[in-house]
C-alpha cells in the first residue's frame, strides 16, 4: 500500500547536521591522509591514488557547497513569479539528464496559475532537487509527470515518478541531513527543499510505494 509522509517539524537539525558533517568530512580526510603518507614514502600506484584523492576532495567540496547555500542567509528577493515559467525552465535545465537516463518528463498546468510571491532562485532549487531525485529513481523508459493547479488558496505542484519508490520504514528519514541511498548522493537535497518550502509558509509531503513510485506534493500559499 502507499505510505504517506508529512514532515511536521524536522527542521531543528543543527546538532544532527554538525555530527553528520563531521562524519562526512572525516572519512575522506582519513583516506586522503593515508594516501599522502603512502606517497611520502614512494608510491608505485601514484596516478591511481591521486585519482581517488581528487574524487574525495570533490566530494567534500560538493558537501560544503550545498551546506553553504543552506547556511548562508542569502538576501532573499521575494517577488511575484509565474510557477509555470519556473517549472519549464527547470525541466529545460534537467532535460539532458533525463534524456541520458531514458526518462520522459511531462508537464500539465491546469487553468491559469496565480502568481506566487517567492524567491525564484530558492523555488527553482526545490524543483531541481525533487526532479533530479525523480529522474535518478526512474528506470530507463520510465516517465515523470508534473502537474500544477490551484486549490483552496494554495498552489499545488505535484511531481510523480514511477521509479523504485521508498521503503515504508525509510520514509521518516527523508530530509534528514546526509541520509542518502546513493553512492554519489549527499543526502542534503530534500533537507534544503523542506527548509525552503517551510520558509515560504508552504508544505512539502511525500508518499511512496516500493517499486511503484513516489509522489512529491509541494503546496505554496497564494497571496494577493
Ligand atoms: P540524495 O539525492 O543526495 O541522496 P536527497 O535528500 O535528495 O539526497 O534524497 C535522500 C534519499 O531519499 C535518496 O538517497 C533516496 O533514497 C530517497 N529519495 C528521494 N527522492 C526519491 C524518489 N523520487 N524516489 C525514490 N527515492 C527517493
Ligand atoms: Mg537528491
Amino acid at each position: 500500500s502507499e505510505e504517506f509522509f508529512r514532515k511536521a517539524d524536522k527542521l531543528n537539525v543543527v546538532g544532527q547536521l554538525a555530527a553528520g558533517l563531521a562524519h562526512e568530512i572525516r572519512n575522506p580526510l582519513t583516506s586522503l591522509k593515508g594516501f599522502l603518507q603512502l606517497m611520502k614514502e614512494s608510491d608505485k600506484r601514484r596516478v591511481e591514488h591521486c585519482e581517488i584523492m581528487l574524487s574525495e576532495v570533490d566530494r567534500m567540496n560538493s558537501i560544503i557547497n550545498e551546506l553553504l547555500i543552506f547556511s548562508k542567509p542569502q538576501p532573499k528577493v521575494l517577488k511575484r513569479n509565474d510557477i509555470g515559467t519556473l517549472l519549464y525552465s527547470v525541466i529545460n535545465l534537467l532535460e539532458a539528464q533525463a534524456t541520458m537516463n531514458g526518462v520522459q518528463v511531462y508537464i500539465e498546468i491546469h487553468g491559469d496559475l496565480p502568481p506566487i510571491c517567492c524567491s525564484e532562485v530558492d523555488i527553482k532549487q526545490v524543483f531541481v532537487n525533487v526532479l533530479k531525485n525523480a529522474i535518478e529513481a526512474t528506470p530507463n523508459g520510465g516517465k515523470i509527470q508534473i502537474v500544477a493547479f490551484e486549490q483552496l488558496n494554495e498552489l499545488m505542484i505535484r511531481i510523480k515518478d514511477e521509479g523504485v519508490g521508498i521503503p515504508t520504514d525509510s520514509l521518516h528519514r527523508l530530509g534528514e541531513p546526509f541520509y542518502t541511498t546513493k553512492e554519489q548522493g549527499t543526502g542534503l537535497g530534500l533537507m534544503m527543499c523542506y527548509k525552503i518550502i517551510h520558509d515560504h509558509k508552504g508544505n512539502l509531503s511525500i508518499r511512496s510505494a516500493l517499486n511503484q513510485g513516489t509522489t512529491v506534493d509541494i503546496e505554496l500559499p497564494v497571496t494577493d
